[in-house]
């Protein structure tokens, strides 16, 4: 059995927001339930793969991992650790555990600065390296560990002079300066060139297996999280609908909704440009401040009966590793 280093139980966030002038007025108030009491946990040097459509509560989940939100409710255990609350010191030592790299490298890097005060810039907030000269061999190192080599041609850059994927990798180098174990990446090639994506994924996969890292990977696209991840997680608004190993899930899908996402995934078509196929589902995702009764994927699913529309399926384990909530998962 592989030990658990990142552990969430029954994670809430729930954010209040005001929608109306007339709700302002009369002090009503609604809740986004953008991330609705998940669970789940992430192997050491596993990579595990968070799913779903944009609006499901992906980047939340992640920005709770990082602790840069606090929870509605819920506990986050870090190497066995309870992490949900932390005080400043405990933080920063947890910080520099837990790495996250954004969906766009472009906006999270700052213009002004070369690559080399990007990946420096976290050794002087943790105060890791004595000198500059101590500093810039991990600095190298790192460039040289998501293959910007040599070092030397990339250090001097600003982020405007670099590629795509080299930001990318810049953005992975940043990460791993203080020699992290955890990385959560959101979303890290969606902003990048078709033909470049599948190089950064290997490369990030190289440096998981080199430096024996654990990831959680965050994608709306489930065929790099098959490429990529050991298991998989599908989320739906704010709640975790089926999880298993990768090819598990994907090769035998219980939940209509993960069974949507795979017939959606663009297929090659000999002779033809790809093509990408309608989600065969009714309609669009509902709004996380509004979230139907019974299951919430009801008024998608095209085989919604009556009790789906008054109970709420629980996630419950079918196979050996493969858990979905749906009330009728062999329909
Ligand atoms: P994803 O990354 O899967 O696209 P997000 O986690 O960004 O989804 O958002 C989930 C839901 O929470 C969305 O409905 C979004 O509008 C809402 N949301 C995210 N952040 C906030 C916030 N700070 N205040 C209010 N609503 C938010
Ligand atoms: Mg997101």
């Amino acid at each position: 059995m592989s030990e658990s280093i990142l552990k969430v139980e029954n994670l809430k966030e729930w954010f209040l927001i005001r929608r109306t002038i007339s709700q302002i007025l009369k002090g009503e108030r609604t809740w986004v339930k953008a991330v609705d009491g998940i669970t789940f946990s992430i192997n050491q040097g596993e990579i595990f793969g968070l799913v779903g459509e944009s609006g499901c509560g992906k980047t939340t989940t992640g920005k709770l991992l990082m602790k840069l939100l606090e929870p509605t409710d819920g506990k986050i255990i870090f190497k066995e650790k309870d992490v949900t609350h932390l005080e400043a010191n405990k933080l920063k030592e947890y910080r520099r555990n837990v790495q996250m790299v954004f969906q766009d490298p472009y906006a999270s890097m700052n213009p002004r600065f070369r690559a080399r005060d990007v990946l420096e810039e976290p050794l002087i907030i943790h105060q890791v390296g004595e000198t500059r000269a101590e500093r810039e061999k991990i600095v190298r190192c790192s460039l040289k560990e998501v293959r910007l080599i040599p070092p030397e041609e990339f250090m001097e850059r600003f982020p405007h002079m670099l590629s795509g994927g080299q930001r990318q990798r810049v953005a992975t180098a940043r990460t791993l300066v203080l020699s992290p174990s955890v990385i959560i990446a959101d979303e890290p090639v969606s902003m990048i060139d078709l033909s470049t994506r599948a190089e950064i994924l290997h490369m990030m996969k190289t440096v998981q297996r080199e430096l024996g890292l654990t990831y959680l990977y965050i994608t709306h696209d489930l065929s790099t999280a098959r490429y990529f991840t050991d298991r998989i997680a599908v989320m739906y608004l704010g709640k975790i609908v089926e999880m298993g190993g990768a090819d598990e899930v994907i090769d035998n899908a219980l939940h209509p909704y993960t069974k949507a996402l795979i017939a959606a995934v663009c297929e090659p078509v000999p002779g033809k440009s790809n093509t990408i196929k309608e989600i065969p589902i009714k309609g669009e995702i509902p709004s996380a401040a509004n979230i139907p009764p019974g299951c919430r994927f009801h008024p998608r699913c095209l085989y919604a009966k009556p009790k789906c529309k008054e109970e709420e399926p629980v996630l419950i384990e079918i196979k050996p590793g493969h858990m979905v909530a749906c009330h009728y998962p062999f329909d």
